[in-house]
C-alpha cells in the first residue's frame, strides 16, 4: 500500500461499536485504510468486513507459532486470522511493556515471515528532542529495529507529539524523513503519527516524503477519519 492511512483504536470499542464503526465506515472509500483492532476483535473483523484492512497492535516476540506460553498471539496465529499488518514498537508498548528495539525487530521478522506487514514505530521524547540528540536516537533506532526484508511500513511516532495536540512544523518533518529515505530504499511507505487530525491533516499533507498517516483519537471518530481520508488521498 503506497499511501497508507492507520488507525490505532488502541483499547477502544466494545465489539459491537467496532461492527458498527465498521459498518459506517463502508460508505466512503477507504481502499488505503489500515484498522488497528484489538486482539479479540480481528477475526471477527476480517471475517466480517472482507474489503477492509486490518492490524494487529502487538505480535508475540516467541520464536515458535504455538506453545505454552501464556497471553501471547503468534505471527503464525494473526495471520490464521486474515490479519495483513501489525503495529510494532509502539511508544506505548516500549514504555508500558518494556518492548525495545531487540523485540521490535524480532516481532517484525516474524510477521514478515507470515506475510503481515509490519508497521514499526520510531521517535524521540521530547528531552531528546530538546537535546538536540533525536537524529542519532532515531538513527540508532532504525539500526537495531528494522528487519533484513524490506517489506515493513515505517512510522514516524515522536513522543512529544502523541496525544498531546502539537504537530512538528513541515521543516522537523522534512529532517527526520529525509534520514528515513537516505537510510531506507522506497517503495517502503514512509508514515507519520501523533496527533493529526481533521484540522491539521492539510499541514502533514504539504509535506512530499510523508506517504501515510498513522492516526490514534481521530481514528475513533468515523466522520473525522473520512476528512482525514479525503484530505489524503486528495494531497
Ligand atoms: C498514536 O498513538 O500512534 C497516535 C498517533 O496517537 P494520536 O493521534 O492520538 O496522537
Amino acid at each position: 500500500m503506497t499511501r497508507p492511512v492507520i488507525a490505532n483504536w488502541k483499547m477502544n470499542f466494545s465489539l459491537a461499536q467496532a461492527i458498527d464503526f465498521c459498518n459506517d465506515i463502508t460508505r466512503f472509500n477507504n481502499e488505503s485504510l489500515i484498522i488497528a483492532a484489538p486482539f479479540p476483535y480481528l477475526a471477527i473483523l476480517t471475517n466480517q468486513f472482507p474489503h477492509l484492512n486490518f492490524a494487529a497492535q502487538n505480535v508475540s516476540d516467541r520464536t515458535t507459532n504455538y506453545g505454552p506460553f501464556t497471553g501471547e498471539v503468534s505471527a503464525e496465529m494473526l495471520a490464521s486470522c486474515g490479519v495483513k499488518y501489525c503495529i510494532i514498537g509502539h511508544s506505548e508498548r516500549r514504555k508500558y511493556n518494556n518492548e525495545n528495539n531487540a523485540t521490535s525487530k524480532l516481532k517484525a521478522q516474524y510477521c514478515i515471515e507470515h506475510n503481515i506487514t509490519p508497521i514499526i514505530c520510531v521517535g524521540e521524547t521530547k528531552e531528546e528532542r530538546a537535546l538536540g540528540t533525536y537524529i542519532g536516537f532515531i538513527n540508532n533506532q532504525l539500526l537495531e529495529c528494522l528487519p533484513d526484508s524490506s517489506a515493513f511500513i515505517l512510522a514516524y511516532e515522536p513522543i512529544w507529539s502523541i496525544g498531546t495536540g502539537n504537530i512538528p512544523t513541515s521543516k522537523q518533518l522534512d529532517e527526520v524523513f529525509s534520514l528515513f529515505e537516505n537510510i531506507i530504499a522506497k517503495p517502503i511507505a514512509l508514515v507519520y503519527g501523533g496527533s493529526v487530525n481533521g484540522g491539521n491533516v492539510s499541514d502533514v499533507a504539504k509535506v512530499t516524503s510523508v506517504d501515510g498517516l498513522l492516526l490514534g483519537k481521530a481514528s475513533l471518530n468515523a466522520t473525522e477519519l473520512e476528512q482525514i481520508i479525503q484530505s489524503w488521498i486528495n494531497k
